[in-house]
């Protein structure tokens, strides 16, 4: 699907053919009009039913095309009407974008939006502790790994990142190749930050990157070395076999595993050499 641009307002010209790609049976798409939505000051957009056949009959099936989000869905599932997937969808706008006061701030939430707006990829340590260090530097990446209006609306569109500290967990370790905070996960412990992560290659020194080939599980590493075509378009794809097969990758020379992560994405992790 083209990506819309955010600057311009969403038409119900581009809406509709947002739509038609999103439907199941575009043929049957019918515009809902809706003020609320189309007039909202946040989650504005166009919603539209469309009928789908299957095995068990007909079933009642929306589209909703907004500014900042699609969705597709059926209705008629748990008392799930028009109405109330509208008034979900202008209800999370509203929450998304709302203004954050400081006081709704903790110390480790502070740290972070100090260090986000200042174009740091470091928390300042001073007078902090240890403990309330790692969270702030967890919050800190997860405001410079989804960019949003502002470090304040990443916070908005994240609840868990208002919450006050677990002590018992851990938030980051170092990029074991650059010392950037790493979302810390203990199963994959020696995780490279996401710039490290691109620079992923076989062992000969090509670029690759790998994929999840499915929802189910699986993954494959292709070269992000090809050229595309005279014409503009995508280059073919080339499988690494060898990594794929392998699951061992180079980053500036030192091996690595690539894999599959647990609940989904590609982890890659330094392989500690004496
Ligand atoms: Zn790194």
């Amino acid at each position: 699907m083209r990506r819309r641009d955010p600057d311009t307002p969403l038409t119900y010209d581009e809406a509709l053919r947002i739509a038609r790609e999103l439907a199941g049976d575009s043929g049957s798409l019918a515009a809902y009009p809706h003020r609320g939505l189309e007039t909202a000051r946040h989650g504005r957009g166009y919603a539209f039913t469309e009928t789908i056949r299957s095995e068990r009959g007909d079933l009642d099936g929306y589209v909703l095309v907004a500014e900042n989000s699609h969705g597709s869905g059926i209705l008629g599932v748990f008392g799930r009407t028009m109405e109330t997937v509208i008034v979900e969808h202008l209800a999370k706008s509203e929450h998304d974008n709302r203004e954050i006061p400081d006081t709704e701030l903790g110390v480790p939430q502070r740290l972070a939006l100090a260090a986000f707006d200042a174009g740091d990829s470091r928390v300042d340590v001073h007078g902090t502790d240890a403990a309330t260090l790692d969270y702030a530097e967890y919050i800190l990446t997860a405001m410079r790994r989804f960019p949003a209006v502002s470090g304040r609306n990443t916070l908005a569109r994240n609840d868990h990142l208002l919450q006050p500290q677990d002590p018992a967990r851990q938030y980051v370790h170092n990029c074991p190749l650059c010392t950037e905070p790493v979302m810390h996960n203990a199963r994959y412990p020696h995780t490279v930050c996401d710039r490290c992560h691109t620079r992923t290659t076989d062992r000969a020194g090509r670029p690759i990157q790998g994929y999840n080939t499915s929802f189910s599980g699986g993954m494959a590493t292709y070269y992000t070395d090809i050229p595309a075509l005279p014409d503009g378009s995508a280059a073919p794809q080339e499988e690494c076999v060898e990594v794929t097969r392998t699951g061992v990758c180079y980053i500036d020379g030192r091996p690595a595993t690539i894999e599959e992560g647990r609940f989904g994405g590609i982890v890659v992790q330094l392989i500690a050499t004496g």
